[in-house]
């Protein structure tokens, strides 16, 4: 496995690697776990060729956030990397990946206000600039992201598409522990009681699930359920509750009658965790 430090490096490595057939880009923020390395496992099995970053990207945090705190393991990482057959590694300084002079930001509109934009307002620009630079860097054929990051997916193939970028983006199902907290490198920043209490997002969803399924259902009653359930916690504070359509984001209203997004946000003490969920009722009825 190679592992490059900068642009030059990774270039090379990529022109000799790319004689081989495609590239499949695996972007992360390291401190991997499983959740990652099912993207990688997926870009194994569709790519001659597996790139994947680790870059705790600054221009995605906001002032009071939590940056320097962000878990960082590089050695564990590139142990994981290399026991899972990954051919090129890019781990990159900030002072690497931005120009001090940098001027030029891509930032998608509606979608990146809405949601985790209004919680964390440069958040979206931060994530749709350091994609773009990483698929100018890399030219991969496709990459990999989790749909646990529903807005970032979303984001991502609306800017891919307006912009006409040529990698095929690909959204990979969430991985979970067994008591159904998704995977998440925040997750081992959360005390014992706060860790006990976290499975009621996915519980949550759980019921918002079968209660769209039934058929019936409306935004109010589905956001009520939620809501007295995330009421029950011993800690954390609820920071959103949405229901979208699956595709645009847009707010929906009355009864669920197509594919909708259910997007739960609690913060725990200082870690925000979230969770979401495709919801489609099974009839109209
Ligand atoms: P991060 O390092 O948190 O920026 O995540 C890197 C990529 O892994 C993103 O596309 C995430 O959506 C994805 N990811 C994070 N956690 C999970 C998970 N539990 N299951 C699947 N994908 C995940």
């Amino acid at each position: 496995m190679l592992v490059c430090y900068t642009k030059h490096e990774l270039r090379q490595a990529l022109t000799e690697l790319r004689v081989h057939g495609s590239v499949g880009l695996v972007p992360t923020m390291g401190y991997l776990h499983e959740g990652h390395m099912a993207l990688v496992a997926r870009a194994r099995a569709e790519n001659k060729v597996v790139a994947v970053s680790i870059f705790v990207n600054p221009t995605q945090f906001g002032a009071n956030e939590d940056l320097s705190t962000y878990p960082r393991d590089s050695e564990r990482d590139l142990q994981i990397l290399r026991d899972a057959g990954v051919d090129v590694v890019f781990t990159p300084t900030a002072g690497e990946v931005y120009l001090l002079d940098a001027d030029t930001h891509v930032e998608t509109g509606y979608l990146s206000r809405v949601l985790i934009g209004r919680i964390r307002p440069k958040h979206f620009r931060g994530v749709a600039t350091v994609v773009t630079k990483l698929f100018n860097i890399f030219q991969p054929d496709r990459a990999y992201f989790g749909c646990k990051d529903y807005q970032q997916l979303t984001v991502i193939n609306k800017m891919v598409a307006d912009l006409d970028i040529p990698v095929e983006v690909i959204g990979i199902p969430t991985v979970r522990e067994a008591d159904g907290l998704a995977l998440s490198s925040r997750n081992v920043r959360l005390t014992s009681k706060n860790r006990a209490a976290a499975p009621v997002l996915c519980q949550s969803l759980d019921r918002a699930e079968v209660l769209v399924a039934g058929g019936g259902a409306t935004v109010h009653s589905v956001k009520k359920e939620i809501l007295d359930l995330l009421a029950g916690m011993p800690s954390g504070v609820v920071e959103s509750v949405d229901i979208r359509d699956a595709g645009t984001l847009a707010p929906m209203r009355g009864r669920i009658a197509s594919a909708a997004v259910v997007l739960l946000a609690v913060r725990f003490e200082s870690v925000l965790l979230i969770d979401q969920r495709v919801v489609t009722p099974s009839n109209n009825r």
